[in-house]
């Protein structure tokens, strides 16, 4: 006879990074080390005033909905990036845009494809909607094959790439995103531009061309707003309405008033975020040569973090001993990666003190 077990829904889950609730220097998740536009910071305090202030104070505010429409922050997305409000979707975080173009777009019998060392949380949810999928090896130098998805066998339900790729930092210019989509006109092809902000080439220009492009980035790294989980979609009218319907009839509320607010004002600090990620492209070139001349090989980054491998210690040694000292990266016990380290390019004093960990243990078991 069988129970209640035998219909549950089983999946092994995405597994984030550490958060440890003290301070460290955080190196594992890709957060921005920098805090978000001061406009964030302004309209927090307008949260704090009185409710006679006026009603834009958001705590009175907070007994109502939010806009489910989030018009706010559409229209900053809008104005910034210079598409129609119908083209843009926004979600709670990437990561739940993400899960939203799973469940809309790739309904199809056919697989879905997608690079075997890519963001972990695709097979997830391949795995979650039960949604056939094949995962295309990168190549030995950890780069996609853009011929794979171009002269792919038989007919695929859709495909999706991490451009720059995660956590290998490296991108593929927009002439070979452009490859891939003449050769897949007919499936939703969706590019997860996460870091695209930190040199990569993103691929919005190519959305007057092809309807069936999707283009997908975040608040959480280049904008410095993980906390406040704000991704969002762009691309034809027609995909994106059909991405609405899917969230309309899931949840309807899930942006909070106060982060549409920040998520606008965040948006239209164009200045501040430009700085930001300058800043940080600067302190991933400045620290390379010092991480190559203690022995590691780092692949050409166009992200907020190094892949690297050190030529005689241990990926997860160096992660252990890190972790001793309070520095966390990021490691894998996956194949293939499982002696690289993802290292998330943080201020110059914290990368000071990771050069300084790393010359001590190199030394110990070096
Ligand atoms: C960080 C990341 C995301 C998710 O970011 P959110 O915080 O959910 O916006 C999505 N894709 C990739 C490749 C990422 O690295």
């Amino acid at each position: 006879m069988g129970t209640w077990r035998d219909n549950v829904r089983r999946v092994t889950p995405y597994v984030p990074g550490e958060q440890p609730q003290r301070p460290v220097i955080k190196l594992n998740t890709n957060e921005n080390p920098y805090p978000p536009s001061p406009a964030v910071l302004a309209i927090l305090r307008e949260m704090s005033g009185k409710p006679e202030a006026g009603n834009r104070c958001e705590a009175a505010n907070l007994r109502k909905y939010p806009d489910a429409e989030v018009t706010e922050l559409v229209n900053a997305i809008s104005e910034v990036y210079g598409f129609d409000p119908a083209q843009i979707f926004v979600g709670v975080g990437s990561d739940d845009v993400l899960g939203m173009v799973f469940l809309t777009f790739f309904n199809g019998n056919a697989p879905i494809l997608f690079p075997d060392v890519t963001y972990s949380f695709y097979d997830v949810w391949a795995e979650l909607y039960r949604i056939p999928y094949r995962q295309i090896p990168l190549d030995e130098n950890f780069r996609i094959r853009t011929e794979d998805y171009v002269n792919h066998d038989g007919p695929i339900g859709g495909i999706i790439l991490a451009n720059p790729n995660a956590p290998t930092s490296v991108s593929l210019p927009l002439s070979e995103i452009r490859k891939i989509l003449d050769a897949n006109r007919d499936v939703a092809v969706v590019i997860d531009e996460a870091y695209v902000d930190f040199g990569g080439e993103s691929v919005l220009p190519l959305l007057a061309e092809y309807d069936n492009l999707l283009v997908v980035q975040t608040y959480s790294k280049s904008r410095s707003l993980a906390g406040s989980r704000i991704g969002f979609a762009i691309g034809s009218a027609e995909m994106i309405k059909a991405l609405s319907d899917i969230k309309y009839s899931y949840n309807s509320y899930t942006m909070d008033s106060l982060t549409i607010r920040i998520g606008a004002a965040s948006m239209r600090d164009t200045d501040y975020w430009k700085a930001t990620c300058a800043k940080i492209i600067a302190t991933r070139e400045a620290y390379r040569p010092k991480l190559e001349e203690l022995g590691f090989t780092i692949l050409p980054s166009s992200t907020n973090f190094y892949f690297a491998t050190h030529k005689s210690v241990p990926a997860e040694t160096i992660f252990t001993e890190l972790k001793k000292r309070d520095i966390f990266v990021r490691f894998w016990n996956k194949p293939r990666i499982n002696n690289h380290l993802r290292i998330t390019i943080g201020t110059d004093a914290e990368m000071d003190a990771l050069v300084a960990a790393l010359k001590e243990i190199l030394a110990a078991f070096g």
